[in-house]
Parts: C-alpha cells; structure tokens; sequence
C-alpha cells in the first residue's frame, strides 16, 4: 500500500505497488466505516493479498488478507513512520510508469527492516533511497569518479555528476567529503550493515545529507516526505 485518498462518503482510491502487476490503483468500498471488512489492511505500508475485479474505471478491491503486520508497527514509531513515508513516496515516483518486481522487494524488505528495528530508522531509509534510485538506472559512484572514471577513492562529492568526483573533473568549490562518510555511501549502497552501523553520528548525518540532496535531484519536485524524517 503506497497511498490512499478518499472517495465519497466511506470509499478510498488505494494506491498499490504490486509484485506482478506494477502500480495499481484500486477503490476500496466501505473501507472508512468502523465495522470495514478490511480494517486496517489497506493503510500505507501494508503488505496484503488482494483480490480485484475490473471496474468501470478503477478495479474494485474484493478481499484483502494482511500478509505482514508492519504496517501497525511502523506507525507506532514515529521515526520509522516517517522513514516508510519517505519510502512509499519514493517508490510512487520511481515507478510512476511501470513498476517492477525487484522494486516490490526492495520497498518490501525496507519495510519489514524497519518495523524490526535492525538498523534503525535513519540508516535504513538512505539505504533504501540509494539502492532504489540506483535500481531505476541512477546508481551514484561512491568509488571511481562519476564523470570520467578515474580510480579512486575520491573526496569531492556532486550529487548532480552522480557522486564521487576526480580533483580534474571537481567543479571549483565543490564539496569535500571525509573518507569515512564515503565509505558509509559505499556501505549503504551495497547493503554493508556491519559497517554502517559502526559509523559515527557526525559520519552518518552527513551521508544523509548526501543521500537526500542526491534523491531531491532526481525526483522532479522533491520528496514532501523527506522534510518531515527526524534525523
Ligand atoms: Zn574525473
């Protein structure tokens, strides 16, 4: 469940990333009424097993069967609340033309790590933002430059060049970042928690701030939801 608005007097529009069919929007019917057979199933960040018909514009929701329970325990925390909020808006932006299985399970597994706890909220989300911008073809370099390839490490950072780049390629007055806070880029990247999560917090901070500039500069409009994640 990525999103959902309302309709009428006890409908909602749901907004849902698929596994198999992509985005897909659906009307929930009754949905808003206390005694709604689907209770809370159909809230963002759940994971469910739907069943739909075709309606006249909009498939109607038939049925729906919770499959996880991290929707309640993303919501009872406020920093995983507005990680996962991040997240859901990032991934209705990246497949606003079509969705794609591997989309599906990165949100997925984000989520599910969230509503544990693992790596906290923080961490979690830059994670989730780096891979899922790089799986739609904008994967930064934290390694060799961005620009022209030059091995590296690297120190100077332009999120509009996609990441590292060389002193040559370096526009004057570019950024410069700590070998430390790109090896957390790198990490993040890959998935490294072991090394992450041993990160200072002025390390992580400013690894966020990259992470956030570098999804702002790809998602046309900006992330509302980003404004709002206590760091
Ligand atoms: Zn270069």
């Amino acid at each position: 469940m990525l999103r959902t608005q309302k309709l009428g007097e006890a409908d909602r529009i749901v907004t849902l990333l698929t596994r198999q069919h992509g985005k897909v929007r659906a009307v929930a019917k009754g949905v808003r009424r206390t005694a709604s057979k689907f209770g809370a199933r159909l809230e963002p960040f759940m994971v469910a097993d739907l069943q739909l018909y075709e309606g006249r514009s909009l498939d109607v929701i038939t049925q729906a069967e919770s499959i996880s329970s991290y929707g309640a325990l993303i919501t009872a925390d406020y920093s995983s609340y507005t990680a996962a909020s991040a997240m859901v808006e990032t991934a209705d932006k990246l497949t606003e033309s079509e969705g794609s299985l591997q989309q599906y399970l990165l949100l997925v597994g984000a989520l599910r790590s969230l509503s544990r706890h693992e790596h906290g909220a923080s961490l979690t989300l830059d994670s989730y933002l780096l891979r899922a911008l790089s799986m739609a073809g904008w994967a930064p370099s934290f390694q060799d430059c961005s620009r022209c390839g030059a091995r590296g490490p690297h120190s100077a950072v332009v999120v509009q060049l996609g990441g590292v780049v060389c002193d040559t390629c370096a526009p004057p007055g570019s950024p410069r970042l700590t070998a430390d806070t790109i090896a957390l880029l790198g990490a993040l990247l890959t998935g490294d928690w072991d090394y992450a999560k041993q990160s200072a917090e002025q390390t992580k901070a400013q690894a966020t701030g990259v992470v956030a500039a570098y999804t702002q500069w790809h998602l046309e409009r900006g992330l509302r939801s980003l404004e709002h994640v206590s760091r």
